[in-house]
Formats: structure tokens, sequence, C-alpha cells
């Protein structure tokens, strides 16, 4: 994980009013440096050339208001173009972001709180912490590809981290679902997850059909798709209340 500092004038009226956000980040296409501003085709977003852009979807991890500062935390997952930029992004370097877009509505009442997610949705969970009530009960599980991805996260008093590491031979998210497999879920409960599309619809059925947890308690999210670039956004998986 990297943490990249973006920053300019651009950035005034910028505003994250709930966790859970998201920026499009627009990073330049491989093999250049030259950071060329796509436009919309009524469909989607193309470059002059008629290539698709370099976008990804970020967590807007910490906005500076004042400095005009805003922090993404980006996983280094060895290749991808979003990950290889941040991995070699030197100051002064061109980027661009878009957002954000709609983040995560905290119930105040919710009878305690599941947490899901893979590193990619370390910065979310961090928002969450910071955003749910500090008497809530809540139960976090993070999947980790290596021990050395695990980061300090915000103090709540009512939360308890667990720590997955994903064996070698695992798939992505094999983790993650076995934790939610194996967690208390009380009567009450929200649970919030996002990671790997296909992990976090194996998620959605557990929690739906073994489990018959309301959708309307859930939001299940696909942040990438295992052996497919680009990011699992809008793609599937996304329930919210
Ligand atoms: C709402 C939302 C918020 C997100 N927030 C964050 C965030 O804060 N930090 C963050 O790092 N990511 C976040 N993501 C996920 C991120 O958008 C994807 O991981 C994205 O694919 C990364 O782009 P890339 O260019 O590096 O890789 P791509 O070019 O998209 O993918 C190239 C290859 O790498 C694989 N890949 C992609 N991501 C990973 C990964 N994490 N681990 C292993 N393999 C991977 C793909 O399957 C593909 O085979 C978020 C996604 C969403 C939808």
């Amino acid at each position: 994980m990297v943490r990249l500092t973006l920053a300019g004038p651009e950035l005034a009226g910028f505003t994250v009013d709930e966790p859970a956000a998201s920026v499009r980040l627009l990073v330049p296409s491989p093999g250049t440096d030259e950071l060329v501003m796509p436009t919309w085709n009524g469909n989607e977003f193309l470059l002059p050339d008629g290539r698709r852009p370099a976008l990804r979807t970020f967590t807007p991890r910490r906005f500076d208001p004042e400095a005009l500062q805003l922090d993404l935390d980006i996983v280094l997952h060895g290749g991808g173009v979003a990950s290889s930029w941040a991995a070699a992004a030197q100051p002064g370097d061109a980027a661009a972001v878009s957002g954000p877009g709609r983040g995560y509505t905290v119930d105040p009442d919710a009878a305690a709180y599941v947490l899901v997610g893979d590193e990619t949705a370390i910065p979310a969970i961090g928002q969450l912490l910071d955003a749910l009530p500090p008497g809530m009960p809540v139960e976090v599980h993070i999947e980790v590809a290596h021990p050395d991805a695990r980061l300090p996260l915000p103090e709540h008093e009512g939360a308890a981290v667990a720590w997955h590491e994903l064996p070698a031979s695992a798939l992505p998210g094999d983790a993650m679902v076995a934790a939610v497999r194996d967690a208390d879920i009380p009567d009450g409960a929200r649970v919030w997850a996002a990671g790997e599309a296909a992990a976090v619809h194996r998620i959605r059925r557990h929690l739906f059909e073994e489990r018959g947890v309301a959708r309307s308690r859930t939001s299940v999210r696909g942040y990438w798709k295992h052996g497919r670039a680009g990011d699992g956004d809008g793609e599937s998986d996304s329930d919210s209340d």
C-alpha cells in the first residue's frame, strides 16, 4: 500500500461527506508520461485516439480543505496501470481526479456492525471506524495477502479487529468469505463488505440465502475483479440500504 497525496487548486470545493465514498483517478496511459484528458462520448470516456483512459476507482482517504490535499491509499498488487503508476510516482507528477461518488450512510441505531474487506477496503474500513458511534460493537475482518499489509486502523472502543492471512494457494477473497461464515452477526446488525468481486458475491449469497440477513441491512460491493483490469465498481455485487 502506498499513500499518494494529490494537491492543487483544482481541489477547491471538493468535499467528502460520508465514509467509503469513491473518486476516479486518471493516470497517464501505460508507456507515456503525459496526462491526456478523455472526453465523454455519451457512453464512456475515451481518449482522443479512441483508446480507453487509465481510470480507476479509489477511496478518498483524507481530504484537507485548507491545504487542498487529497490522500489515496493504493494497494501495490504487482500489476495494473494505477498500481504501477502509484509505485513509481514522483512529486510533481500529474494525475486527475473526479468525484466524489456516493459514500455509505451509517445507521447509528444498528445493534452492531460487521465490517469485512480485503486490502483495497482498508481505507474505507478506516473511515467507517472513524464514523461509527463510539459505543457501537464492531467486528472487523480484513484479508491480507501478506502480514506486512496489516496497517494501523483508527481506534474504536467497540471494535474487535481480526486480520486473516490468505494462504498462497487460495483464491483472493477466500479468507474473507471464511471469516464472514464464522462471524457472529446478531439480529439488527449491519454488514458492510468490499473486495474482490467474485468473493463478495459469495458473501452476498451466504448472507442472504444461508443466514437470511435482510438486503437492506447490508452493503456488499465488488472493488476489483480477479484476472480483469478495471475495477468492480457498479458492475456487480452492489447492494446498499
Ligand atoms: C468504490 C471503490 C473504492 C476502492 N478503493 C480502493 C482503495 O482505496 N485502494 C485500492 O488500492 N483500491 C481500491 N479500489 C480497487 C481498485 O479500483 C482496483 O484494485 C483497481 O483494479 C486497481 O487498478 P489497477 O490499474 O492497479 O489494476 P487493473 O489494471 O485494474 O488490474 C490489472 C490486474 O490486476 C488485478 N488486480 C486489481 N486490483 C488488485 C488487487 N487489489 N490485488 C490483486 N490484484 C489486483 C486485476 O485482477 C487485473 O488482473 C476501490 C474500488 C472501488 C470500486
